[in-house]
């Protein structure tokens, strides 16, 4: 239900944790973390119930940090709130995490069509078929941008998907048909969120993203393109916020 995405060279667990309270207003059953470390290892956290859950674990199992990392809230639709059904949702072998906001509607006839081409679920979540359908493509492709975009055509319903790969370092990914995301555009470090307040305390500027569109962040650069791959204009505004 809330988002945030984070490269930079700021603590990234610190980041997304802020981003993930300022958007508790949102309601939320779970909440977890995905974290590329320097080493190029996946990191996840994730607990069912309160921010304060999932803190209380981290604090008892410490995660390393990094400088690209994702987080989630989630108001689950499919699958009750368990610590299994909270997202990240993992793929590739654990190397790709992706979170999820909204309701993917045909996810049922893809789940079958990965399921026989022997992928396995381990939860019972719209959202890891979106993460496993990412990983099969990713597989493909070679790159998570691209991978994103062929995934996100296939999708059906509400989403904003974000994903990242231990294979790209820096870079998250991100998809939007009828949910929100915006762009928080920082000095050497960019932010994804479902909305400002996600990134507010970091920066002021933004840029929504479009319907349809698929954005590309790294800490210096942002790409935004169609769900066809036509590159689309950047539209940045101030927030006007009165902290
Ligand atoms: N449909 C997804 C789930 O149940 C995402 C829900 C949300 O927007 O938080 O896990």
């Amino acid at each position: 239900c809330g988002i945030v995405g984070y490269v930079g060279q700021q603590q990234t667990l610190a980041v997304l944790v802020g981003g993930l309270k300022r958007q508790e207003y949102r309601g939320y059953d779970s909440a977890g973390v995905a974290i590329i470390t320097d080493g190029g290892k996946l990191e996840t956290a994730k607990k069912a119930g309160k921010l304060q859950a999932l803190l209380d674990n981290l604090a008892e199992y410490p995660l390393i940090d990094g400088h690209t990392g994702i987080g989630h809230t989630r108001w689950a639709t499919h699958g009750g709130p368990t610590d299994l059904n909270a997202h990240p949702h993992l793929a590739d072998g654990g190397q790709l995490a992706l979170i999820h906001n909204g309701i993917i509607e045909n996810f049922a006839s893809i789940k079958l069509e990965l399921l026989a081409k022997g992928h396995e679920f381990a939860s019972e979540t719209d959202t890891a078929v979106a993460a496993v359908l990412v990983g099969e493509i990713y597989r493909e492709v070679g790159d998570l941008q691209e991978a994103m975009r062929l995934a996100a055509s296939r999708l059906e319903g509400a989403f904003t998907l974000l994903a990242i790969h231990t294979n790209e370092p820096g870079v998250i990914v991100a998809a939007r048909h009828n949910s929100p995301l915006v762009i928080g555009l920082g000095d050497g470090e960019n932010f994804l969120g479902s909305d400002v307040a996600a990134f507010v305390e970091h920066t002021h500027r933004a840029a929504a993203v479009g319907q349809d569109q698929i954005v590309k962040i790294t800490p210096n650069a942002v790409v935004v393109t169609d769900f066809d791959g036509n590159p689309a204009v950047l539209e940045e505004y101030e927030i006007a916020w009165d902290a």
